[in-house]
């Protein structure tokens, strides 16, 4: 293992790709790409992190932003607690620390939002700390060169990788732990798709010499999501629209086309909405969250008076001050086309 670290490095050096907060070695460029990254693929970020940093350029303005604009920001990243988190944290930068990002390890750990991968890599990459930051790519890639035939969904695998790569360590710990996350983003992927014909690796990797690079790691079958049903109703007011802030459950505190739960039918709207003048089904359509389905069915009604409870904006507004998460935005993309 210890000759597949050079050759990593020497990979990563050579080859590395050029990434916008990849420009210096400043915490706060590291940190936010890092949240940003979770889930989401490196070129969709990239637009959201340079929108981000000429918005909020420093932890101080992140500290101090509005948190309806932050999330504006964030619009499309999903996983909006994640940034109510990064300005959680800001804050406790400036009063804990003066504003200078801490450099210790568990100071990073402890910051909200801030898991061991993202302390692991934060510190390794802009501090040299001796921490690795262990994802799916690197489970995969460690496997396929110890040719492990391990279940990396469980916890107690991830500890032991997390603990074996900690003892082979370079000294440059920031250039190995991203090497070998962009090995695995990029050459030793899955589903069948490794590059080895042209991984440094190909001479040392166990599970590419003896055939196995598409069956290391185990696949584990992924549980069903579970099904929610909800009704959405789209109400128009003249040039306005009604939404409100959720209250509870997924997407908490969000922006919201007013949404039920159920599947109502044409005669149930009717009743709901007296003030109704006009009613259509409008779009049917999916969300998929990480564990959960949501089937939504939505109808357009145009109702004589602006009812009370709900915000009325323009759909103009709508797109520049308010951040609809992406569960509905297939209802704005029906509104603009209408
Ligand atoms: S040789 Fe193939 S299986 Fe081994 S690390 Fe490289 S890409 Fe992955």
């Amino acid at each position: 293992m210890k000759e597949c670290v050079n050759l990593i490095l020497e990979w990563y050096l050579d080859n590395k790709r050029f990434l916008p907060w990849r420009m210096d070695l400043d915490p706060y460029h590291v940190w936010i790409s890092e949240i940003m990254l979770q889930q989401t693929r490196i070129e969709a970020v990239i637009p959201y992190y340079q929108r981000f940093m000429e918005r909020i350029p420093t932890i101080q303005a992140l500290s101090e932003i509005d948190e309806d604009q932050l999330l504006k920001l964030w619009e499309g990243l999903g996983y909006y607690t994640r940034a109510r988190n990064l300005k959680k944290a800001a804050i406790t930068i400036m009063e804990k620390y003066g504003g200078v990002f801490p450099r210790e390890y568990q100071e990073i750990l402890s910051l909200p939002g801030i898991g061991e991968y993202t302390a692991g890599a934060i510190s390794s990459i802009c501090f040299q700390a001796k921490e690795v930051c262990v994802d799916g790519n690197v489970m995969r890639v460690y496997c396929r060169i110890q040719n492990l035939d391990l279940d990396v969904s469980n916890i107690k695998v991830k500890k032991e990788i997390s603990l074996q790569l900690k003892k082979i360590l370079p000294e440059d710990s920031g250039s190995f732990n991203q090497g070998i996350m962009e090995l695995g983003e990029v050459i030793c992927i899955p589903n069948g798709q490794a590059k080895c014909e042209i991984c440094p690796l190909q001479r040392k990797c166990k599970a590419h010499l003896l055939g196995k690079e598409n069956s290391i790691p185990r696949k584990i079958q992924k549980k069903e999501k579970k099904e929610e049903i909800y009704t959405i109703f789209i109400l128009q007011y003249q040039d306005k629209f009604a939404i409100r802030k959720r209250e509870e459950g997924l997407l908490n505190n969000m922006w919201e086309f007013p949404t039920e739960k159920g599947k109502f039918t044409l005669s149930q709207v009717k009743k709901k909405f007296p003030q109704n003048l006009c009613i259509k089904k409008a779009v049917t359509y999916q969300h998929i969250f990480t564990h959960k389905k949501w089937i939504l069915y939505s109808y357009y009604i145009e109702v004589s008076t602006m009812i009370e409870h709900y915000s009325w904006v323009s759909l103009e507004k709508i797109e520049k001050d308010y951040a609809l998460p992406g569960a509905f935005q297939p209802i704005y993309t029906f509104l603009q086309k209408k």
